[in-house]
């Protein structure tokens, strides 16, 4: 019986099936959750080898496309793409650490990430310790046990925009085998490339700058494809010792790429977080305008970050572009062609102007999010920090007048118009 003759239902449901090759310039959306295999042998090689595509969560096409676009634009070997920032940090240290490790972190992170680390690794026993001075190697140096199998921290951080020195943390790092894993989100590949300074693997919530436009969620870990078995393998059984049913080792099996080969096949796919292809899609779409979008968005930042650093009301401004921030010179050894655009400043009038400004905008966006192409305002202290104690959120640069901005891709007289008449506002409730 051919679909043809076949009855309305079952023509329904295989009509347009189709096994059609055509060489479509944009990224194809494969969005499906299995590929017909071509015979018996085919189904058997991809269930031992892993090779081509068989179920969306092992791998897809559109997904493995912006993998690799990614893998190129952040100077990687390769890379895994997952569904949300948060997915790519845990995938991350899941790829490192196991029960009875240990980690070494920036205490300057993202709050998830720093949630993921005390509530959730911690249960499973990878225990964590903060660094403070991240700009102090020895405090690095000092945190280190011999179970520590990862450094972690963020290229460029919220709230104060540290800028962190990733040759001087990567060699140490180096010098006890154990990867440096850098959240590039704030900075993107646009301006930095951790990996060309030293740092084992790059994570990023893809959500952000990478997919551009606040429509969907993603993350991605790409790793340098330098694991070395000599080196590193004592910090790094679960990559060099036989696997189950003696089977070759990860490194056996996939040289230096031995660690993101095991988050693509055991780490990724089994804890589950799998993007859709159609997800996949927008962040590669959009990350073909990152650089434009990135240039323009810092372009904007420094602008307005220079204009709010006059106003009267406003007590200072922690923007890396800036000759006044403490990491700016680091910030120019680092950051190429921009300094980003998400940074904080602090208003005189503490907690009520901060109440007045985020109610009084008009262009932009009071949300929580960044990277978007829309230039967007939080509150720290009463939102994304409320969970810190106040001497934490000091010490981090977050002030009850203290207000989060992510500037966009508008016209800046637009933006700085309607800052400008929100400062007014803001004068008439202080006065
Ligand atoms: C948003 C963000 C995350 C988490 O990413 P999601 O995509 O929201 O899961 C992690 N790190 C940084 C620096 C972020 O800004």
């Amino acid at each position: 019986m051919t679909v043809d003759t076949a009855r309305f239902a079952t023509r329904a449901v295989h009509a347009a099936r189709s096994r059609e090759t055509a060489a479509s310039r944009a990224t194809p959306i494969y969005l499906t959750a299995g590929f017909e295999f071509d015979d018996f042998d085919h189904a058997a090689d991809h269930f031992s080898t892993g090779a081509g595509f068989g179920y969306t969560r092992t791998g897809n096409p559109t997904v493995r496309a912006v993998e690799r676009q990614l893998a190129a634009l952040e100077s990687g070997a390769d890379a895994v793409l997952v569904a949300s920032g948060q997915a790519a940090v845990a995938t991350a240290l899941l790829t490192v650490a196991g029960a009875g490790d240990h980690i070494v972190s920036s205490t300057h992170i993202y709050e998830g990430t720093r949630g993921l680390f005390l509530d959730n690794l911690a249960r499973l026993d990878i225990e964590a310790t903060f660094v403070d001075d991240i700009s102090d190697p020895d405090a690095w140096r000092a945190a280190i046990r011999p179970n520590t199998r990862a450094l972690f921290a963020e290229s460029l951080a919220n709230a104060r925009n540290d800028v962190l020195d990733i040759r001087a943390i990567s060699d140490i790092g180096d010098e006890f085998a154990i990867p440096l894993i850098i959240d590039n989100t704030l900075a993107t590949p646009a301006l930095l490339r951790p990996i060309e300074h030293g740092a084992a693997i790059v994570v990023h919530s893809a959500s952000k700058f990478l997919a551009g436009h606040g429509s969907v969620l993603g993350g991605v870990i790409v790793d340098d494809g330098r694991f070395d078995a000599e080196h590193a393998g004592h910090n790094a059984p679960h990559l060099v010792l036989p696997g189950r049913g003696d089977a070759p080792s990860v490194f056996a099996r996939h040289g230096g790429r031995a660690r993101i080969a095991y988050a693509r096949e055991s780490v990724a796919p089994r804890f589950g977080a799998s993007p859709s292809p159609l997800n996949a899609f927008l962040i590669g779409q959009g990350v073909e305008t990152l650089s434009l979008r990135v240039e323009r968005q810092s372009q904007n930042a420094l602008r307005i970050a220079q204009w709010l650093e006059q106003h009267e009301e406003v007590e200072g401004v922690d923007y890396v572009g800036l000759t006044s921030h403490p990491d700016h010179e680091l910030g120019r050894r680092y950051l190429g062609g921009g300094f980003g655009s998400i940074f904080t400043f602090t208003l005189r009038g503490g907690l009520p102007a901060a109440r007045r400004f985020v109610e009084h905008v008009q262009v932009f966006t009071h949300m929580t999010h960044i990277g978007d192409v829309r230039s967007l305002v939080l509150h720290p202290g009463t939102t994304s920090h409320a969970q810190r104690t106040e001497e934490e959120r000091e010490a981090l640069g977050v002030h009850p007048g203290t207000l989060r901005l992510s500037i966009g891709i508008e016209d800046v007289d637009d933006l700085l118009a309607d800052l400008s008449h929100v400062l007014e506002a803001v004068r008439e409730t202080v006065a």
